[in-house]
C-alpha cells in the first residue's frame, strides 16, 4: 500500500532495533508479526512458512519481520525484485530463494499487467457500448405527417 507520502509501515521495531519495514494491514499500526491481538495468527503464519530459528542461523531464510510487505501492483512486484537482487548481493539471501521469489514476482508482475490490460480494454468496450447504444435509441421524437 503506497500512498502521497510513501508507504505507510507498521510502528514497531524489528530484533535488531530498526523500524519495520512491513506494512501492515488497512487501519492498522502494526504489521500482523508485531500486532499485539495476532500474535496466534503470527505463529501459524510462521509454522506455515516453513521459518525456524535452524534455517535463520544459516542464515538463508529471512524472518519474516525483515521481509519486504507482500507486492500487490506490478510496480511492488518490481521493487520487491529489487529488494530480493539486493538481498542476494548482501548475502542476506540464498540464490536458490531468491530465484523461487523473483520467479514469482515475474509472475505475479505479469498476471497483474495482463489484469489491468484486461481491465482497461474492458473500461473502453463499456464506453463504446454504452456510445453506441445512445446512437442506436436516440430520444423519441414524434413528427406529425399531414
Ligand atoms: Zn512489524
Amino acid at each position: 500500500m503506497s500512498g502521497p507520502d510513501g508507504p505507510r509501515y507498521c510502528a514497531s521495531l524489528t530484533q535488531k532495533g530498526e523500524p519495520c519495514r512491513v506494512v501492515p494491514r488497512a487501519g492498522e499500526a502494526h504489521c500482523v508479526w508485531h500486532h499485539p491481538g495476532r500474535q496466534g495468527e503470527a505463529t501459524r503464519m510462521r509454522r506455515r512458512g516453513g521459518y525456524t530459528s535452524k534455517a535463520r542461523n544459516r542464515g538463508k531464510a529471512l524472518p519474516p519481520e525483515d521481509l519486504p510487505p507482500d507486492a500487490t501492483t506490478p510496480e511492488e512486484c518490481e521493487d520487491s525484485i529489487r529488494w530480493t537482487l539486493r538481498a542476494v548481493k548482501t548475502g542476506d539471501l540464498d540464490e536458490r530463494r531468491a530465484r523461487v521469489a523473483i520467479d514469482g514476482y515475474k509472475a505475479l508482475h505479469a498476471a497483474m499487467l495482463k489484469r489491468e490490460n484486461y481491465e482497461a480494454r474492458m473500461r473502453d468496450l463499456e464506453r463504446i457500448a454504452s456510445g453506441r447504444a445512445k446512437r442506436e435509441a436516440p430520444p423519441l421524437k414524434v413528427t406529425v405527417s399531414k
